[in-house]
């Protein structure tokens, strides 16, 4: 077993901890060891035989114990049974049909079926409603959300990072292109859709049907399935005729606002194809939201970027130090780092006094004086206070480089007072950026009241920049207020707040959320030389 097959299976073993309604912390502990291996140079299998394992990260004598088991027998027991207790592609199926994991396992033992085609089947028959609890209106319910078009679904999105892997998988194994609002980059994604290009469907069909990540079939069409996850989530595959894959491409990816604005759509075996024969620039998936016919701006991209202005060290919640940071943004082809460690107030981790951040001062030196012309930011993500004022005295402030101020705790004041401590730190000549600006976890957390209109302005009196934060989980700002923001003349800065060498390659979610928020490359401020971040 090589280390994506055994992350792909800690992954499914916390997918069914999720459903058997174990603690989440559990769950996700799993997860974040997936995670680890994914990114490991060296066979994870060889370190549990050495005993090492237990150095990894977020790996303890738990997932230690199950890593061994899978190793040395291929399969973890556990989690056989319950897959065979759960039924995968119940669960998906329910999910999908808005029931929780303990319903569906209920249901499926009222009734006596054992997966998700035994289940419609006996919806079919009139059977849900001599099971317990499942009265004419709840099986009224279920026989519509059977019947009904999976766009009305309301539902939580998968965030970007994980349906790109999701997405990327199934196309990767079809031979198809990824599609749906993982291709425009949406922060929270619902439509996930892959296009195969076939003049015979069936081989794709089939293949997509046996995929590991499909565990049940909602709808089937001729050139068409809809497949659910075990998280419930459809699954759209397409595959087009050659000569009807451009058409097949725009309409699978688009905003359905934006397709019914170029329908009708002339065949083409390419997107380009097609956006010509309209007479209608290509435009970039990002901006396929409203309907748009117009030229589109030459859009900022990855390689514009030239630094990233907003990583952690092992200085306080990170886990690589500042040399191998630099070194890794270095490898990207990178200018410059801003090391941005947290300052007290943030609480949930540590924070860095005055001196330690004298001190960190003295370490980014050294690494200067080995890596130039390469330059390492003597950077800070300073908290603000409740009232306005920053976590650290301004004449430590002025020593630095780069200033990051961000609120953490404290997050649920009402708009006005959230906008007056805002604007407060922002009026701060020492301050650089206003990290994270609407203080959003996707799916868990909702945005902080902030009146966005009033921190654009001072933002632009000020010369401060505002943050696109990569974090799969944050992506804030998210597009459409960075189109706002850049209407009102205000730059961003593209950031990953990268806690380890790895998340330095979130740039990629930044970059595309800013691109969905139609800034250019001269928006962007660490898309600039370092001199010109410098001035700021
Ligand atoms: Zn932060
Ligand atoms: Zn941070």
């Amino acid at each position: 077993m090589d280390n994506r097959e055994i992350a792909d299976r800690l992954d499914a073993f916390a997918s069914l901890l999720d459903l058997g309604d174990a603690n989440p912390y559990t769950a996700r502990a799993y997860r974040r060891a997936a995670e680890t291996i994914r990114g490991l140079a060296v066979p994870v299998a060889e370190l549990v035989e050495s005993g090492k394992v237990r150095e990894l990260r977020g790996v303890g004598s738990g997932i230690e114990a199950r890593l061994r088991e899978l190793v040395q027998t291929g399969e973890i027991r556990e989690l056989a049974e319950l897959e065979r207790e759960l039924a995968p592609d119940l669960i998906g199926l329910g999910r999908y049909l808005g029931l929780s994991a303990t319903r569906s396992v209920e249901l499926a033992r009222a009734l006596q079926v054992r997966s998700a085609a035994e289940l419609r089947e006996a919806a079919a028959e009139g059977r849900l409603r001599d099971v317990p609890g499942i009265g004419p209106k709840i099986e009224a319910r279920l026989l519509e959300a059977l019947a009904r078009e999976p766009d009305s679904q309301p539902r939580h999105g998968l965030l970007l990072n994980r349906a790109l892997e999701l997405v990327g998988g199934i196309a990767a194994a079809l031979g198809g292109e990824p599609a749906g609002d993982v291709r425009r980059w949406r922060d929270s994604c619902e439509r996930l859709a892959v296009v195969c290009r076939a003049t015979d469907p069936e081989p794709a069909l089939a293949a997509f049907t046996a995929l590991p990540q499909v565990v049940a079939l909602v709808e089937s069409g001729e050139r068409r399935a809809l497949g659910v996850t075990i998280e419930g989530v459809p699954i759209e595959l397409v595959v087009a005729a050659p000569d009807e894959f451009g058409a097949a491409m725009i309409r699978a990816t688009g905003a359905a606002q934006y397709v019914a604005a170029l329908e009708p759509l002339p065949d083409g075996t390419d997107e380009h194809a097609v956006y010509a024969a309209l007479g209608v620039p290509w435009c970039p998936p990002e901006l396929r939201e409203a309907p748009f016919r117009g030229e589109p701006p030459e859009l900022v991209e990855l390689s514009d970027i030239r630094g990233d202005l907003h990583c952690h060290t092992t200085w306080s919640d990170g886990r690589a130090s500042v040399e191998e940071m630099a070194l890794a943004a270095l490898a990207r082809g990178y200018e410059y780092l801003a090391i941005c460690d947290h300052t007290p107030a943030v609480g949930a981790v540590h924070g860095l006094s005055p001196d330690e951040v004298r001190r960190q001062g003295e370490e980014i030196a050294a690494a200067n004086d080995k890596l130039a012309p390469f330059r390492v930011l003597r950077g800070i993500e300073c908290d603000i206070l409740p009232d306005g004022r920053l976590d650290l005295p301004d004449e430590l402030l002025a020593e630095l480089d780069w200033v990051q101020a961000s609120v953490h705790g404290g997050q649920r004041m009402p708009e006005r007072e959230m906008t007056k401590r805002v604007s407060e730190a922002l009026l701060n000549p020492h301050v650089s950026c206003l990290s994270h600006p609407k203080g959003r976890y996707i799916n868990r957390r909702p945005e902080n009241a902030l009146d966005l209109d009033r921190v654009f302005e001072i933002a632009l009196a000020c010369g401060v920049a505002l943050e696109v934060n990569g974090l799969p989980d944050r992506l804030d700002l998210r597009g459409e207020y960075v189109r706002q923001a850049l209407d009102a003349g205000v730059r961003v800065v593209c950031s990953t707040d990268a806690h380890s060498v790895r998340g330095l390659g979130n740039m990629e979610l930044a970059v595309a959320t800013a691109r969905r928020g139609w800034a250019r490359a001269a928006d962007v401020v660490n898309a600039g030389p370092l001199d010109e971040v410098l001035r700021r």
